[in-house]
């Protein structure tokens, strides 16, 4: 009888420190993780693959790769199992994964890498979902505009309970937006060391990221990639966003690109997508951008990238992004979605020409992909960067041989 009176009393007693001793647990996992990963391991690296699946978000695993193999064109082709992502029959689920670009891996310190492939069946055929193909099969063969991407790349960070954006009370609101974009404060600025510790990672990893700001809703914030030339925009895209994802599983956050995370007054996540040629780029590349008339005297026949984006604009439209449809129903002027406009400094038009192309006479275009007003209601961030640069692109580019 008292042994048994001491099992029991012992037993509540565990119960209550379960919970503390896990915490504690997770973060002596963290700190001891990293003797392990400083490990040197001479001759062998650890290649990530990354590939895109059927949402379009990305999934990877690893191998090791002799050192003397872990470049591009030395990289063995691998496979994975379809059928756990939706992209294969279960009796043939083998999809075959194909290196396209190399960067460093900035989760393994060392020479290991992060490796982006392209899928294919095992015929040969890519898969539906692999847009990367059909994008270089639009670039291939103008290589002489140089065309040029920076995308600004929007997200959401939520707890992980995936309905409370980070810093947000528990089933309430944080006051009205207005001093979170670029804010500064505890009390305005939610989850910027996701932000510095994944601008970091990029740059280590070699990924062209060319800055950041904390957005108009709290716990949103942006960064930009480029300018990169041609697919490569798409690529580090894709691996900023996989760098991304991996930054937040760090840190225990849920990141969602989804392009309008909460209804209501709470602005929506974008991609904008800047473009240029080289003839735009260079000196009196306006003309290259938008409908001017040509001067007194000059070729009438001018590229006009405007005017070839506003005859395709609807086919653009249907291609830029899953979240379209479900911002049509929303009460924000969605009707507005089948307007093209455009203007210089005019954030509230389809393509901005920058304050800076009216002075120097040339430079670039902001395509933002659909009309939004002036309060920032910006196109899908979940879009997919091979579709909406070779798309951008190839309208522009057939504008050129016109
Ligand atoms: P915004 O003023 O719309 O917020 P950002 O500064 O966020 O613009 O992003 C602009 C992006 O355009 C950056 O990634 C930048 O590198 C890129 N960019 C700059 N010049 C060019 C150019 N000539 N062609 C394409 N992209 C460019
Ligand atoms: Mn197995
Ligand atoms: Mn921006
Ligand atoms: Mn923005
Ligand atoms: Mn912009």
């Amino acid at each position: 009888a008292p042994l048994s009176l001491v099992v029991q009393r012992a037993m509540p007693a565990t119960t209550r420190l379960a919970t503390p001793r896990m915490a504690e647990f997770v973060e002596t996992d963290a700190a001891v993780l990293d003797r392990y990963m400083n490990l040197p391991h001479p001759g062998q690296v650890q290649a990530e693959y990354l590939w895109i699946d059927a949402k379009g978000e990305v999934r990877s695993k690893c191998r090791t790769i002799d050192a003397k193999k872990a470049s591009l064109d030395q990289l063995p082709s691998w496979n994975y199992d379809g059928s756990s992502c939706d992209q294969a029959p279960g009796e043939d689920s083998e999809v075959i994964i194909k290196p396209r670009a190399v960067y460093k891996d900035p989760f393994r310190p060392g020479d290991n890498i992060l490796v982006l492939t392209d899928t294919y069946t095992p015929a040969g055929e890519p898969l539906p979902t692999n847009t990367r193909t059909a994008a270089t099969e639009r670039f291939a063969g103008r290589e002489d505009e140089v065309p040029w991407f920076g995308i600004e790349q929007e997200y959401t960070l939520f707890n992980l309970d995936k309905v409370t954006p980070l810093g947000w009370p528990q089933g309430g609101f944080p006051g009205a937006q207005g001093p979170y974009y670029c804010g500064a404060g505890a009390d305005r600025s939610f989850g910027r060391s996701i932000s510095e510790a994944h601008y970091k990672a990029c740059l280590y990893a070699g990924i062209a990221i060319s800055g950041t700001n904390a957005e108009v809703m709290p716990g949103q914030w942006e960064y930009q990639v480029g300018p990169c030339v041609g697919i490569a925009a798409a690529d580090e895209l894709m691996v900023s966003r996989y760098i991304l994802q991996r930054v937040c599983e760090d840190f225990g956050v849920y990141c969602t690109f989804d392009p309008k995370p909460i209804d209501g007054d709470w602005n929506g996540a974008g991609c904008h997508t800047n473009f240029s040629t080289e003839k735009m780029r260079k000196a009196g590349g306006r003309a290259a951008i938008d409908t001017a008339p040509p001067p007194a005297g000059a070729r009438a026949k001018r590229p006009r990238a405007i005017r070839q984006l506003g005859a395709r604009h609807s086919a653009h439209i249907a291609a830029y992004g899953e979240g379209n449809e479900r911002r049509l129903t929303g009460k924000h002027e969605t009707a507005d979605m089948n307007t093209f406009s455009y203007g210089v400094a005019n954030r509230g038009c389809s393509i901005r020409i920058p304050r800076s192309v009216e002075a120097d006479g040339c430079g670039y275009l902001e395509a933002r992909h659909r009309r939004r007003d002036a309060r920032d209601r910006r196109p899908s961030s979940n879009m997919d960067p091979y579709v909406v640069t070779s798309m951008i692109f190839e309208t522009i580019a057939d504008g050129n041989e016109e």
